[in-house]
């Protein structure tokens, strides 16, 4: 598969590091002089651009920007360029705050488009392609970003947007689209669907499906390519950032390549807000290094996952994402270590290959917290036999220490009978503050 932009993103790292520290340098200099939330910042601190970064590393000296920061900004005073320079804006939805509001200059939508290009051609897309778009297409960023990366690719564009899934399977049907850009939970949605009319799924002319937008799992990966006969890539990307193509996977699917020339990212430690090492997993925290309307300074994105420097098979050198595993807000605390709900069923995944419905609720003995995971019993994952299921336990709660240091109580319960709030499972409970040491014993 072509890579669209070789001598960027298969740039040494050495040619890579000086490019973003002048880069960086730029963008400090221009959000010092341009933008008066980061150049009182920056005077608070005592931190002169051009004289106080000389490495990348220097950028750590700096506060992190947070969604809240930038609602308060609304709508414009977080632009670097005066609104004439502005061609489009987009914005979160917000009800309760302001919305997030960004904008981008005519050579901003250029980049974009460019940048989403390579993400797409990384996941299979050329210009023989018929693209079906499923993302809104409005005030949000993922319809229009991935729009104008699919033409610059020369891809024929359906711009379909959200909802109306018999509408979209028919056009899908009738317009042999070959890429599919959806959540991975629509793409499912859709998959359901086409066996509901009794389409047959292998007369589609579908061959991939480009997947952003919510958190999503191996398996759901595993269902929409078994389901659609399609090869399905994880793709990530954010509105204050720039909005879709700030990450994508290649065809080797084993982690998303950042567009390090475009943006630095750093993992931090939710609670302290250290930076931590490579491998780690961490929230995400992204400056901006070519955005000339909106740029970010280490914007605290809450999503958490990890950044890999392995070198990839396809030869890209950008450094790939993980898998994004929930957001920061998400993180509990327990025996004062950081737990992600979704992580857990990350783990308990990994030893069947199937997800169970799960449960996490922290409680309290004594002055002891403790963490009880409680696992819904289905045919799949559960034996009649009581020795096979008392097997399975073990091995649960092994890897479970074994991940995150704490030694869980696994509770099998009936199925159906977890607490469900619009249907859905909640991950977590906290009964720690509930009266202890009445739990009962050990499933
Ligand atoms: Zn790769």
């Amino acid at each position: 598969m072509p890579i669209w932009e070789p001598q960027e993103e298969c740039m040494s790292r050495d040619e890579l590091q000086q490019l973003q520290l002048e880069r960086l340098q730029a963008t400090l200099n221009r959000v010092y002089r341009n933008v008066s939330f980061y150049r009182r910042r920056f005077k608070e601190m005592d931190f002169r651009p051009e004289d106080d970064l000389t490495d990348l590393r220097d950028i750590r000296r700096l506060p992190f920007t947070t969604a809240r920061d930038v609602s308060d900004s609304y709508p414009y005073e977080m632009f670097a360029v005066p609104l004439r320079e502005v061609v489009r804006v987009h914005s979160s939805s917000g009800v309760m705050v302001n919305p997030r509001v960004v904008g981008y200059t005519r050579q901003d939508l250029k980049v974009w488009s460019n940048l989403v290009a390579r993400i797409l051609s990384a996941a299979g897309v050329t210009q023989d392609d018929v693209i079906q778009v499923t993302f809104g297409y409005g005030l949000l960023t993922g319809g229009l970003g991935i729009h104008y990366g699919a033409e610059r690719i020369g891809a024929s564009v359906l711009p379909t947007s959200v909802g109306r899934t018999e509408r979209q399977i028919k056009i899908m049907q009738d317009f042999r689209t070959t890429v599919l850009v959806s959540t991975p939970s629509y793409a499912l949605v859709i998959a359901d669907k086409v066996e509901a009319v009794g389409m047959d799924p292998k007369r589609l002319s579908l061959r991939y499906c480009i997947c952003a937008g919510e958190p999503w799992t191996e398996s759901m990966r595993k269902e929409i390519e078994e389901r659609l006969f399609v090869k399905a890539t994880d793709n990530y990307g954010i509105s204050e950032v720039m909005g879709p193509g700030v990450a994508g996977e290649c065809l080797e699917q084993q982690g998303m390549h950042l567009q390090e020339d475009h943006f630095l990212a750093e993992i931090i430690d939710p609670e302290t807000g250290q930076v931590l090492e490579p491998g780690r997993e961490g929230e995400l925290v992204i400056t901006t290094l070519a955005k000339e309307a909106f740029p970010v300074i280490r914007y605290r994105t809450g999503d958490l996952c990890s950044i890999h420097p392995d070198p990839c098979p396809c030869g890209r050198t950008f450094h790939r994402l993980g898998r994004i595993r929930g957001r920061s807000d998400d993180v509990v605390v327990i025996k004062g270590i950081n737990v992600i709900p979704q992580r857990i069923g990350d783990i308990l995944e990994e030893i069947k290959g199937e997800r169970p419905v799960y449960q996490l609720a922290a409680t309290r003995r004594g002055h002891q917290d403790q963490l009880e995971i409680r696992v819904e019993v289905t045919d799949q994952l559960f034996y009649d036999k009581m020795r096979d299921q008392k097997t399975l336990v073990d091995v649960m709660r092994r890897k479970v220490t074994n991940f995150i240091g704490i030694t869980p109580r696994i509770k099998l319960v009936e199925r159906g009978s977890l607490e469900r709030v619009g249907g859905v499972v909640r991950l977590f409970v906290d009964r720690r503050e509930q009266a202890s040491g009445t739990e009962d014993q050990d499933g």
